[in-house]
């Protein structure tokens, strides 16, 4: 083949919006209505192969105890070494099919869930994660699509940074995927996540074992699929569901890992650079480490802030999935003035979410935490909060009954250094801290080193200087950063994503810079002129 292929511009997927009486909510409907019935055998997928271990868990649905959905097969330490053997085995050939191929498989994918996988991967997300329609859409189908899409144009941008060269030399680089394999490690909350971990690494020529999260492992079960019907090659991806220390440590024993691809929480991802550390001399090269990890999102308002943008951002960026977003506003620093005015608002919005069962109705806007761990945590929080005077203005009674389910939750804090001001709860919690109004400076001294984390953030303000001001001074506090906007709902290619201090690596998933981290390049000098004469002139 010769040419000088390029890839299809990347544009991101139009969001559906399933509105009431639509064919598009029609056919989603359906789909839910069909996986709810169809309990299904999820295995772990090696080396092309289905591989059932009899060692199974249950998939659930955090708003509704009483319904599961898939037995999933667990690996042990033999499937993971097999999962470890296939990818190297599928490497060579992987690593040297040409690329316009490899772009292929993951464009059809893409295509397949812009079109017939769509409803099945919103359908799962939906019930798996219990998600709204609304939140599905944007996750496991329009930022998946987006990832494999504009993931294809970085590569080709990657490929063409190529070195200087002049006269009598030719310099070039060679991208090259690293050597050995890549262990993705992905987390509940996001669909598109965990299909953009392990497809990134492969597009790049890496092979791939993979191990998402067992919480949302029916969704896990259904992107394997979809990638199998897009024509992945045998061993290039290999799917363990089950214990994530298992994996790791079975990993980190092999020689061959090159590179380390999480998003989950900071301690778990300690836990991995921890592992790593101990067994470094034992690996042929040292890992890349990708890690994005969890965050302490603010959102700061100035005095001047307008307020009706205000209450959306602090109501949709806080309750957004049940605030399981990694970028979710948790802590709200608002002037006494602005505050008068957006209490009595914030609490009528927050009051007024519908939760429920997002499979059963489709305009719910709100459903369930993740599982009884989650709930709990939420619940214990809000109730050493309460028993410490902190104000509870809307919510605040977690139901355990039929689901996991946890009301959109306000608490008014005096101490902007209480636990649920600064830890990462991972629920529809919102705390406000009141500041005087004179008190600017300070407050954003405070919301820089309130919390460990420096994932996302926002300011409000009509005026100039404090944006300025707030952008300057809150440098390293975000990776993210909104002016007068929510600080969730970032957008592949146009907000690429990620933090840093207990956040992460910071290498910006959906960019340039995360598919950097899965080669090596190898530059290449190539001489037509070579010296004759091994004398330098100062040699006389
Ligand atoms: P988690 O850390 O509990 O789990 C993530 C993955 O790690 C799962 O596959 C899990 O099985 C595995 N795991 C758990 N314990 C492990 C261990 N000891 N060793 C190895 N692997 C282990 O996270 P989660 O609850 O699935 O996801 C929520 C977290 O992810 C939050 O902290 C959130 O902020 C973060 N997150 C961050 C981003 C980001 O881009 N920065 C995006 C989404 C989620």
């Amino acid at each position: 083949m010769s040419g000088r292929f390029r890839v299809p511009e990347p544009v991101n997927e139009p969001i559906r919006g399933y509105a009431p009486g639509s064919g598009e909510r029609a056919s989603l409907e359906a789909r839910i209505d069909a996986m709810t019935k169809e309990r299904v055998e999820a295995p772990c997928v090696i080396d092309g192969r289905d591989v059932t271990t009899g060692d199974t868990f249950v998939a659930k649905v955090p708003h509704r105890h009483d319904l599961e959905l898939a037995d999933v097969h667990a690996a042990g330490r033999e499937q993971v070494q097999a999962a470890i053997d296939a990818a190297l085995a599928a490497r060579h050939d992987w690593s040297r099919m040409p690329f316009e191929h490899r772009c292929s498989v993951f464009l059809r994918a893409a295509d397949l869930l812009a079109g017939s996988w769509r409803d099945t991967l919103n359908a799962a997300t939906i019930l798996n994660q219990s998600k709204s329609v609304q939140q599905a859409e944007i996750d496991a189908a329009c930022e998946l699509i987006d990832f494999l899409r504009f993931n294809v144009a970085f590569a080709q941008q990657v490929y063409e940074q190529q070195p200087a060269s002049v006269a009598g030399e030719w310099n070039r680089t060679d991208h090259r995927p690293l050597e050995g394999f890549v262990l993705a490690v992905t987390p509940f909350n996001f669909t598109a996540i965990a299909g953009n971990l392990p497809t990134a690494p492969a597009l790049m020529g890496n092979t791939v074992v993979w191990k998402p999260s067992e919480k949302q492992a029916l969704s896990a079960h259904w992107l394997m699929r979809l990638f199998q019907a897009a024509g992945l090659p045998d061993g290039v991806i290999n799917l363990v569901h089950g214990d994530g220390a298992q994996a790791v440590d079975v990993a980190t024993n092999s020689p061959h890992l090159a590179g380390l691809h999480f998003t989950g929480s900071a301690n778990v991802l300690s836990g991995l650079f921890r592992m790593v550390g101990e067994r470094i001399d034992t690996f042929r090269a040292f890992p890349r480490i990708v890690g994005e990890s969890g965050g302490k999102d603010f959102v700061v308002a100035h005095p001047s802030a307008l307020i009706d943008p205000l209450v959306v951002a602090l109501g949709r960026g806080a309750f957004e999935y049940q605030g399981q977003k990694c970028s979710a506003a948790s802590r709200a620093y608002l002037p006494r003035s602005v505050w008068e005015q957006v209490r009595d608002p914030l609490a009528d919005l927050a009051g007024s979410l519908t939760m429920g069962d997002v499979g059963d109705d489709l305009s719910t806007f709100m459903g369930a935490v993740i599982d009884g761990n989650a709930w709990r945590k939420h619940r214990d929080a809000i109730d050493e909060a309460r028993a410490q005077g902190v104000e509870v203005l809307v919510g605040g009674t977690p139901d355990g009954t039929d689901g996991w389910f946890v009301p959109p939750t306000v608490l008014v804090s005096d101490d902007p250094r209480s636990r649920t001001m600064t830890e990462e709860l991972f629920g529809p919690i919102l705390t406000v801290h009141v500041y005087d109004d004179g008190a600017w400076d300070d407050v954003l001294t405070e919301v820089d080193a309130g919390a460990p984390y420096a994932l996302t953030g926002a300011v409000f303000s009509q005026d100039l200087d404090a944006i300025a001001q707030a952008t300057d001074t809150l440098r390293d506090a975000a990776g993210n950063f909104y002016v007068n906007d929510k600080p969730t709902g970032s957008i592949v290619g146009r907000q690429p994503f990620g933090g840093a201090r207990r956040s992460g690596t910071n290498d910006k998933a959906g960019s340039v810079l995360n598919l950097q981290r899965w080669v090596s390049p190898r530059v290449i000098k190539e001489t037509w002129a070579a010296p004759i004469d091994h004398r330098y002139p100062h040699q006389g």
